[in-house]
């Protein structure tokens, strides 16, 4: 059912994984997307162009870097120019480093806080005086099991996380007189190039195989001994745009196989 027609999306970082099984699932309810995110121009361009033909969307790119303010205002512009307001904010780009904290690059550090964290308030203070003008908009945060609980050797990505969820509630109380939503999914692990990148750094600072790895420390405590599906977190996404999600707000929701209920 394309509940969303004729809403309008940015979903930061969805060239790949989570953002863009979220994108599509908006795309395939019916709202025009744009995408944000790195990769090979042509590749995106074929993700791009294949996205609005299999749903009828418009979709748009813009190739913003979440690490820079400037850009995101303009990013947000954009998408203001060709759909002509913005009604659905999806913060999801991330990245991660898995390291003890005594060799923690400080470097790694700010590119977390700034891509993790700080462009969700970027593209939120660009994006909600639209959304408080038409008097209906979501705000979705893509934050993670890790904005709930902690894991030792991630603390700049766990620092932005549980920051992720704090924001969230502040908009949340921001926007609920001005039919604003503000809410952040918690996934726990979903195989995407995030977490495939970890598996060798985190056997290295635990001195263990890659297999280990998967088993004992991503698996080991998401009960369902399965990996979330970005489907799993597109559906959500979309039902967190519903009018039957409209007194949803300021939550952050666990989609982690159980690991968080421990
Ligand atoms: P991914 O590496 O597959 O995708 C990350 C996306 O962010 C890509 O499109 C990438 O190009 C983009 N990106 C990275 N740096 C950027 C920058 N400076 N500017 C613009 N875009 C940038 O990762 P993923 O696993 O899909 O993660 C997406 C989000 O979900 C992240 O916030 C991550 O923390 C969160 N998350 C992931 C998992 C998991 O298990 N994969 C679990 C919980 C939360």
């Amino acid at each position: 059912m394309r509940t969303l027609e004729r809403k309008n999306a940015i979903v930061t970082g969805s060239t790949s994984g989570i953002g863009l099984g979220v994108a599509e699932a908006l795309a395939g309810a019916g709202a025009n997307v744009m995408l944000n995110g790195f990769g090979p121009a042509d590749v995106i361009e074929r993700v791009r162009a294949r996205v609005a033909a299999e749903h009828s969307v418009k979709a748009i790119y813009n190739g913003a870097d979440m690490t820079k303010p400037a850009e995101i205002a303009a990013m947000a512009n954009d998408a203001a120019a060709a759909f002509g307001s913005i009604d659905i904010v999806v913060n999801n780009a991330g990245i991660q480093h898995v390291s003890p904290i005594e060799d923690f690059p400080p470097e790694k550090w700010d590119a977390i806080i700034a891509i993790n964290l700080s462009s969700a308030f970027h593209l939120t203070r660009a994006t909600f005086a639209d959304m408080k003008a038409h008097k209906w908009g979501r705000i979705i945060n893509i934050a993670s099991a890790h904005g709930l609980v902690a894991s030792p050797f991630k603390s700049a990505y766990v620092a932005a996380k549980h920051g992720i969820v704090g924001f969230t509630k502040t908009i949340a109380l921001e926007g609920a007189e001005h039919g604003i939503t503000s809410n952040a999914i918690c996934p726990g692990y979903v195989l995407t190039p995030l977490v495939e990148k970890q598996i060798p750094d985190t056997a290295r600072a635990r001195g263990i195989s890659e297999e280990a790895v998967v088993r004992d420390v991503l698996l080991a405590a998401q009960a369902t001994k399965q990996f979330v599906t970005t489907a799993q977190l597109g559906a959500l996404a979309v039902f967190l745009c519903t009018d039957a999600a409209a007194q949803i707000t300021g939550t952050s929701l666990p989609v982690d196989g159980g690991w968080t209920a421990h």
